[in-house]
């Protein structure tokens, strides 16, 4: 923890700001749950104000953070704390406020329009304010600085230390892996690509009782973590004693509604086993949006989509939905893993899945670069559909329109998505040897595998870079083999 006296003294003044952010997440977990609709203005302008209130507050803290910079006697702790208060007053240095309230007020508009634009297929009504956005994002990453590609600027927000070089060496070689293992799985037929249990009907009160046995089985705690539910489903954390996450409930295949249940604990187990200690500072979080989501991505795919996991949940399953009955555990195994390269990034499966990011970023990529236009989008977007994935959207709804992150301006966002698929292939992979992880689930000692996130990932918080985490727990980062040999062990043998 803080030794440093004058790191205790900083963090007395991060406090404030950390009251602001857990506020903040309140305001959002209030507004996508249970907030009246008719509230969103007043709302919008609560979360804006906030807002400005952080940065101010982050830029008061400039003198004291470059005094404790210059003194070599930190721990690891305290440097990362450093780290972290350093980077956002960067960030909030560089970037004038003209241009962040430009970027704030187009994505509050974007967004708007960006769900009429979706919801009429009609890509004209987006596209000035994607022009718009494409152009701020280009600003920034110019004023932000950069070495090599600008889109580096961007990614750097997400996952820190991130490059295209880097991205580009991981998509590589997963990109012919992953076309060749879907080839195989859809000649062999051993999965499925649609089975009867998609299109059976749910009662939501039966389907909540199996959320809740998944998050028994979980061992979620009960006292600092609840569950409820919103259109898109997600987690946030108020500090490490209050961990929320939401679940959703289409009324039909219920893998859906059970798979994000099972994702969004993953997110939520990791911010709950942060030290204690790190609470109220900026330490208190996930060091990334990658490795983030390698703890969300290796609960739901590698421990919740296995045999072993499926044959702790089967007895909930059968009590609350009585159509699982007539299928057999093997049965219920093949329903969640089945493979079928489709429109939609959000529905995609794990052999898919990633194709749909590396289209994403390719597009980025070139649409910060000036190298395409934002007019020319929709129709590389389809170009890359069919050269990803096989099939070609009907219209721009399943094709550019499907996804809010661009109106929202999370541009360099999307890598971040399949890195933390890299990631929990390699945590897989590395807990398999060290705990029999496949094992530990079958004897349900799903405690065993969150002491060993604990005790070499969680406890620290943001305290480590991602790249150097990666580095103390495996010797090496963002290394794909493991995601590709688990892929193949899993659907080709
Ligand atoms: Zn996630």
């Amino acid at each position: 923890m803080f030794q440093n006296p004058l790191v205790i003294d900083l963090a007395e003044k991060y406090k404030p700001l950390w009251a602001l952010e857990s506020s903040g997440a309140l305001l959002e977990w209030d507004m996508e749950t249970y907030m009246p609709l008719g509230s969103s203005a007043s709302r919008g302008v609560a979360l804006a104000e906030t807002q400005l209130m952080k940065q101010e507050r982050i830029l008061q803290l400039v003198d004291s953070v470059s005094k404790v910079d210059k003194s070599s006697d930190v721990n690891d702790t305290e440097r990362g704390f450093i780290r972290l208060l350093k980077r956002d007053i960067d960030y909030y240095t560089k970037v004038p406020p003209k241009l962040l309230e430009g970027l704030y007020r187009t994505a509050t508009e974007g967004t708007v329009i960006w769900r009429e634009a979706r919801q009429k297929s009609d890509f004209s009504l987006f596209r000035p304010y994607l022009e718009k956005m494409i152009d701020l994002k280009r600003q920034e990453a110019e004023k932000l600085g950069y070495k090599g590609h600008p889109y580096n600027a961007l990614m750097d927000r997400f996952e820190e230390e991130i490059t295209t070089d880097d991205v580009d060496r991981i998509f590589s070689p997963l990109a012919s892996a992953l076309r060749d293992i879907l080839e195989k799985v859809l000649s062999a037929g051993k999965f499925p690509t649609t089975h009867p249990l998609e299109h059976v009907k749910y009662e939501e009160a039966a389907m909540k009782r199996v959320n809740e046995d998944a998050l028994k089985v979980l061992s979620m705690p009960k006292r600092t973590f609840r569950m409820d539910v919103s259109t898109h489903p997600f987690t946030t954390s108020m500090s490490v004693e209050d961990v929320r996450i939401t679940t959703r409930y289409e009324g039909e295949d219920f893998k859906a509604s059970l798979y994000s249940t099972v994702h969004e604990s993953g997110h939520a187990i990791y911010e709950l086993q942060i030290d204690p200690s790190l609470d109220y500072t900026p330490l208190a979080r996930a060091t990334s949006l990658g490795v983030h989501e390698s703890q969300s991505r290796f609960w739901e795919n590698f421990i919740g989509r296995s045999r072993e996991f499926i044959k702790q949940i089967y007895p909930g399953l059968i009590a609350n939905l009585h159509f699982v009955a007539g299928y057999s555990e093997e049965e219920v195994y093949r329903y969640v893993n089945s493979v079928k390269p489709s429109l939609i990034r959000v529905e995609a499966d794990e052999v898919t899945y990633n194709l749909h990011i590396m289209l994403r970023y390719e597009l980025e990529k070139k649409l910060i670069a000036g190298e395409l236009e934002v007019s020319e989008a929709p129709s590389a977007w389809r170009d890359l559909m069919e050269k990803y994935l096989g099939v070609r959207p009907r219209n721009d709804a399943e094709g550019v329109l499907q996804d809010v992150h661009w109106s929202g301006g999370l541009i360099g966002y999307f890598a971040t998505y399949s890195l933390g698929n890299v990631i929990a292939g390699m945590f897989y992979d590395r807990i398999q040897r060290d705990l029999d992880l496949r094992g530990a689930v079958a004897r349900g000692q799903i405690g065993k595998i969150k002491d060993w996130l604990k005790d070499n990932v969680h406890k620290y918080g943001a305290t480590y870079s991602p790249k150097e985490l990666q580095k103390r727990v495996f010797g090496e980062e963002y290394n794909p083999r493991w995601l590709i040999e688990y892929l193949q062990d899993k659907y080709l043998t």
